[in-house]
């Protein structure tokens, strides 16, 4: 699954290049990926203009001027390409990105007035495109159950220690990947944070010091902002704006690093398994016991 950095990447390329563009056409080819009725596609899709693209966890929406929205989940292998006067293509990193497009993994694709074209392509299938209306994005299922944006200046460390209290029997980073807790942390910010923070990735949340918390608060800034800035990891399936790879995975400091030193104190780094997730830690910056 993508992560928030790599969803961002995407946000940020799609916004310079289709904010004002009008829809004139759209095509499918999978049913269950686009699951809209043909009126509502009629007369909230086609002749919209595109107003805006945001971005809430790891789903993408495109706000239209019909007051409708298009909430897009790209899952494994999701991939928008958007071919224009620019070229622009984000997602999973394959030949589609910089092939002829449609190919046999197009499943939508929207037509624009100025002759560009939107496409999304997802491989096995398991991304969606739904459109509906702007009001209702808040009330999915989804969007009720997820936490607070990590990056959003209203997510102090004080809202983070009390969301992580609300588990505080749980291991830490179990914690920190359960997405009602906060939105878009995945496995590598998770490990690359908790490394940052010198706590190791079982630690019971109660047994975490208050000053411990606030630094993995500033951690997990931190490492989102750093990816964010580096076009997304390469961890498989991301590309930033260009179809350039995103590096951050590059600067990371213990993730897929297992035999090699740890950059802080030259400890072997190791990787074991923690919260059902492949973990990597410092085990002499992160130890079980005396991560207070
Ligand atoms: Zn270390």
């Amino acid at each position: 699954m993508p992560e928030l950095p790599e969803v961002e990447t995407v946000r940020m390329g799609l916004s310079r290049l289709i904010i004002s563009k009008s829809i004139t056409d759209v095509a499918f080819d999978w049913p269950k990926g686009f699951p809209n009725s043909t009126s509502d596609v009629e007369a909230f899709l086609i002749g919209a203009n595109i107003i805006d693209v945001r971005r809430r966890a790891k789903v993408l929406l495109i706000d239209l001027s019909s007051k409708y929205t298009l909430v897009i989940h790209l899952k494994m292998t999701g991939q928008l390409v958007f071919r224009g006067e620019e070229q622009f293509g984000a997602g999973h990193p394959n030949e589609s990105l910089i092939g002829k497009l449609p190919d046999k993994s197009t499943r939508v694709q929207f037509d624009f007035t100025d002759g560009s074209h939107l496409f999304f392509n997802d491989q096995r299938k398991f991304g969606w495109v739904k459109l509906i209306p702007s009001l209702e994005v808040e009330n999915l299922d989804f969007f009720k159950k997820v936490g607070p944006e990590p990056l959003h200046d209203e997510f102090t460390s004080a809202v983070f220690i009390d969301r992580m209290m609300r588990r505080k029997n749980s291991g830490v980073k179990a914690v920190l990947l359960d997405q009602t807790v906060l939105a878009g942390i995945g496995n590598i910010y998770a490990d690359e944070a908790l490394w940052g923070a010198k706590i190791h990735p079982s630690t019971l949340v109660r047994d975490i010091s208050k000053t411990k918390l606030v630094k993995l608060h500033e951690e997990i800034q931190f490492v989102l902002r750093l990816s964010i800035e580096k076009g997304g990891s390469t961890d498989r399936n991301y590309v930033n704006a260009e179809g350039k790879r995103g590096s951050y995975i590059d600067f990371a400091r213990v993730f897929r690093r297992e035999k090699l030193p740890c950059p802080r104190c030259g400890s072997t780094i190791i990787k074991t398994r923690v919260a059902g997730r492949g973990t990597h830690t410092c085990p002499k910056c992160q130890r079980p016991q005396f991560a207070i």
